[in-house]
């Protein structure tokens, strides 16, 4: 190719550039940023049908199946095979064109066949992506039709939710996918006067394995017996001997099933179990309980005295040491926190869960960020600030994304941010850390090992953090303060 056939768009001086690069730093940039409305620079979220399939990972012999686009489906399993280090099974039926104009039907009847003859589910659960909802798929008459046309046999329980991501974010679709799985299973199987004695246990969305073993944990020195739904602990973190498992692990389904007629039901997080929280609220029997991530002593203590009043437990002598430890390691890490400003952005449970952390430990949360949330959850974060000196001068914004992030760290300085790995570039930008606690996690290992919750998640938070500072501090401080202890 000749020089002169290669015709640049734009162009632009290094001065203008310079320029440009200063400018967007500026209190002037963020008061254009923040009025931007049509526009989403870099959420701090996912698609809904990714929630959805991760719900439907965490069930026993269940094949996740997307009806939509290949595109999508690869972008749900990619993410989680970058997040988890780990193979994600799903398939698709891979709608195209003619399925935009004329409808998926033929495309799930052909899916759903394919997929129950070549993996053998147990279960499939269905769930959509944007172009199916844009056209109006009628998912209910499509899944009777494929069953009575015999493309798969009348008894696969074929749960399904709608999830169109352009009204809503994965830990909604997490909510409808695990709202239609129970509802499914449960259906005719409440019995009166039967109790199963169990905990029915909904995590919420959460990519840290850490956090389930964490809870499982718990409830093994309390021995209070349990079903988790979701379960994606094995299945997203299962060892390697050698051996490919399509299913390797999940909620027994017979179980899922009998949760209905559970002795308690406890959801760890409140905006991404609305849905189901109000079908196990008018369906289930037992206690239903909604409560926040335990991340912090004080919420892992509510979560535990909860447990305990629930299940007539006392706490056992091993838990009372481990929260000793916990409080024994703020102690010896308070001064390195203490005082500190950070900026955090996730999900809204994810957030309140930090948050109370950061206040404990005397640190400022300083810009909170939430790309999708309601007012109710604004009010939420705000009262949860005010309970705290450390949370005066904190500003929560909602349904801001990561570019407005940016311009906040840029006006109004930290010294470092909490959030999933899409946080780096502002994070280099501003040439301070990134603490990577939610997800995705796809830039460092192990950290969806790690619990951030429970006395264990504060001993691991304290140490990111802290340790980092540290590191920052032998870095770059002059010759006469490098220290040999710190
Ligand atoms: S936003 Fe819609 S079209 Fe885009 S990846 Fe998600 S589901 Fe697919």
């Amino acid at each position: 190719m000749t020089e002169s056939a290669v015709k640049k768009v734009t162009e632009h001086s290094p001065e203008e550039i310079e320029r440009v690069k200063e400018w967007i730093n500026t209190e002037e940039y963020k008061e254009k940023n923040f009025a931007r409305e049509a526009l989403v620079v870099n959420p701090a979220h996912a698609c809904q049908p990714l929630g959805a399939q991760m719900v439907a990972s965490g069930f026993e012999g269940t094949l996740p199946f997307v009806h939509g686009s290949q595109g999508c489906a690869s972008y749900f399993r990619s993410t989680f095979t970058r997040h988890f280090r780990e193979p994600s099974a799903a398939t698709c039926d891979a709608m195209t064109e003619d399925g935009a104009v004329f409808g998926g039907q033929n495309n799930l009847f052909e899916g759903l066949e394919n997929a129950y003859t070549l993996y053998k589910p147990k279960m499939l659960a269905v769930y959509t992506t944007c172009m199916p909802e844009v056209i109006g798929d009628d998912l209910t008459a499509f899944i009777k039709n494929a069953k009575t046309a015999g493309h798969v046999p009348e008894e696969l329980p074929i749960p399904y939710a709608n999830t169109p991501s352009f009204n809503g974010t994965h830990i909604h679709g997490f909510d409808a996918m695990l709202k239609s799985i129970l509802e499914y299973l449960t259906k005719d199987r409440k019995v009166e006067e039967k109790c199963t004695g169990k905990l029915n246990l909904i995590p919420g969305f959460d990519g840290n394995i850490g956090n389930l073993r964490e809870y499982q944990h718990y409830l093994e020195l309390m021995d209070i017996p349990y079903v988790m739904m979701p379960d994606i602990s094995e299945v997203f973190d299962s060892g390697c001997d050698g051996n490919y498992k399509l299913y390797p692990g999940g909620t027994p389904l017979e179980e899922a099933a009998e949760s209905i007629n559970g002795k308690a039901t406890i959801a760890l997080q409140k905006y991404s179990t609305v849905q189901t929280m109000r079908l196990v609220n008018s369906e289930f029997s037992g206690v239903h309980e909604v409560m926040p991530m335990p991340m912090g002593i004080e919420k892992t203590d509510a979560f535990l005295m909860k447990l305990s009043e629930l299940f007539d437990k006392p706490i056992p002598e091993a838990l009372k040491k481990e929260r000793a430890r916990a409080v024994d390691a703020m102690t010896d890490a308070q001064q390195y926190l203490h005082g500190k400003k950070l900026a955090v952005f996730g999900d809204p449970d994810y957030l309140l869960g930090i948050v109370s952390f950061l206040l404990e430990m005397g640190a400022h949360p300083y810009h909170v960020v939430c790309s999708r949330a309601t007012k109710k959850f604004k009010k939420e974060m705000d009262a949860l600030l005010e309970t705290s000196e450390y949370g005066k001068n904190c500003s929560v914004y909602v349904n801001k994304d990561l570019w407005h992030m940016r311009s906040l760290l840029m006006t109004d300085p930290v010294d470092g941010i909490i959030g999933d790995t899409h946080g780096k570039w502002a994070a280099r930008d501003a040439g301070i850390p990134l603490f990577r606690i939610g997800f995705p996690i796809i830039d460092r290992v192990n950290l969806h090992r790690s619990p951030v919750v429970g006395y264990q998640g504060v001993i691991n938070m304290i140490s990111m953090i802290a340790n980092k500072f540290l590191d920052i501090k032998d870095e770059t401080c002059e010759d006469q303060w490098f220290e040999m202890m710190r």
